[in-house]
């Protein structure tokens, strides 16, 4: 279902209008009463990391129109598997903010996850003091992650786009203190779904970065590599 919602969003996209109003992501640490930043602070040496806001979900609508708090305690780490040209992190954006991306199992009836990443451009869909739908329907996944989806569109530069997603990950684990234990594959959570409570095990996602189906080396570099960029935020 997971991956048909995605397709159903490719053929949803297409080209779009609009114009895009890109800023560089605003949040504050150490909000009043404890809040969590909606948004992660961007460091200057990284701004190619620059967050669009222009497509957030429409609060009170779609995948927004029942929010749930968010305290962030990990990162989610999935991809796509949408490779058509043009499958880049607007379009996916653009498709939640449009509200295409329904889901038949869940209790929202949307997906919905925080950032999408592609070798150009990071948009940002819902903030991260409120739940997504990305993970394990109701399980402690969503409940407790930030969800990153990295494209893998092929006329996008893929290791470009894993490089940028390790620094992303990185600034993540700066502004919400998380370790990096805690930044998991999908595969890490497994689901139970919601509307008929069927266990569908572990899925192999992000799936560029899996061995044989499952976290194996390709995933330890990756995480390694995150590891590395955190220690050069200091
Ligand atoms: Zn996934």
């Amino acid at each position: 279902m997971y991956r048909r919602d995605f397709i159903a969003c490719l053929a949803s996209a297409g080209a779009g209008g609009g114009f895009l109003v890109s800023c560089v992501g605003g949040g504050q640490m150490g909000l009043p009463g404890g809040r969590v930043a909606e948004t992660p602070p961007i460091p200057a040496r990284w701004r190619d990391l620059r967050i669009d806001r222009s497509l957030m979900i429409p609060a009170g609508k779609y995948a927004r129109h029942r929010p749930r708090r968010l305290r962030p305690r990990y990162v989610t780490i999935h991809a796509t598997d949408n490779f058509a040209r043009g499958a880049g992190a607007r379009a996916h954006a653009s498709g939640l903010h449009r509200g295409t991306h329904t889901a038949t199992y869940n209790s929202l009836g949307y997906l919905s996850w925080h950032f999408t990443i592609d070798d150009r451009t990071i948009y940002q869909s819902l903030p991260c003091d409120e739940q997504g739908q990305h993970a394990d329907y109701e399980g402690p996944g969503n409940r407790g992650s930030i969800g990153v989806e990295m494209c893998v569109n092929r006329d996008g530069d893929l290791r470009r786009t894993l490089d940028r997603s390790a620094r992303f990950t990185a600034v993540l684990m700066k502004a919400y203190r998380i370790p990096l234990a805690n930044v998991v594959p999908h595969y890490h959570w497994p689901r139970t779904r919601y509307k008929d409570g069927k266990y569908l095990g572990h899925k192999a996602c992000p799936s560029v970065l899996m061995t044989a189906g499952r976290p194996g080396p390709k995933w330890e570099g990756f995480v390694a590599k995150i590891g590395g960029y955190r220690r050069q935020l200091g």
